[in-house]
């Protein structure tokens, strides 16, 4: 999970619409949030993820929800309410239900930046304090066959990544390569690595933890520096990493 920033609500959802369809539902409890523009409008904040599990949510198999923060049927003032709604896959929504925030609190990634309450321990989501844990607990955040395995598998691509470029780059360094071509492959290549764990990429917080704490990592970056082949992108990419991986604990 990451932070998300919310955008201003889609154009299509004027004050007398909303008011119209909050009615509607009132009246007969119609899904007056299925709308093909609430839907766009929340896959553009997200960048077409699940805004809990980070899934990509504009695939086939997992359509995307409309998902109440604050349930529907206990609030339903907030049934259209822009502020209340979150993109979600059906296996979060699922798990949420109508499950109550004001009850016990849990996170909602538009307020809250989730690296602040949770830390990652082999690709397992940790709570940090109690909202972290009834967080990962609610929404069944550590799901061994739709989560943590996703993550280990896109964790090792990336080792598997690195390890590639590792050596690329110390061949590189030894002379072994050389020319422009080949220092291209170098820094573009470390570069896609990079945004592989960019906030718009699918699991990005596991790929910039993976990224960030393997040793190799730091060797690739050293390696770079000592090639004068750091440059203000490079520098970029790193920052934004660090702003979205979470604590290893
Ligand atoms: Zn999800």
């Amino acid at each position: 999970m990451i932070k998300i920033e919310r955008i201003p609500p889609p154009p299509e959802l004027t004050e007398d619409i909303t008011k119209e369809l909050r009615e509607k539902y009132e009246q007969d409890g119609t899904s007056v949030w299925n709308k093909g523009y609430i839907k766009r409008d929340l896959l553009t904040m997200s960048s077409n993820k699940c805004s809990y599990c980070e899934c990509l949510v504009n695939e086939e198999s997992k359509y995307m929800e409309v998902e109440h923060f604050y349930p529907k049927n206990d609030y339903p003032d907030l049934v259209i309410e822009w502020s209340n709604l979150l993109p979600s896959c059906k296996r979060c929504n699922v798990n949420k239900l109508d499950y109550d925030p004001n009850v016990e609190p849990i996170i909602n990634p538009c307020d809250i930046d989730p690296k602040e309450h949770l830390g990652m321990r082999l690709y397992r989501l940790i709570g940090k304090d109690n909202i972290g844990k009834n967080t990962i607990d609610i929404l069944y955040l550590n799901e061994m066959e739709r989560l943590v395995l996703p993550r280990f598998l896109i964790g090792n691509q990336t080792q598997d990544s690195l390890d590639d470029i590792l050596n690329k780059i110390t061949m590189y360094q030894q002379g072994v390569t050389n020319g422009t071509r080949n220092r291209n492959i170098i820094v573009n290549g470390f570069k896609n690595l990079l945004k592989q764990g960019m906030p718009d990429k699918e699991y990005a917080a596991t790929v910039s933890t993976v990224l960030l704490n393997d040793c190799k990592y730091s060797e690739c970056k050293d390696l770079l520096i000592q090639l004068n082949l750091w440059d203000d992108e490079l520098i970029e990419l790193e920052i934004t990493l660090s702003n979205v991986k979470l604590e290893t604990l």
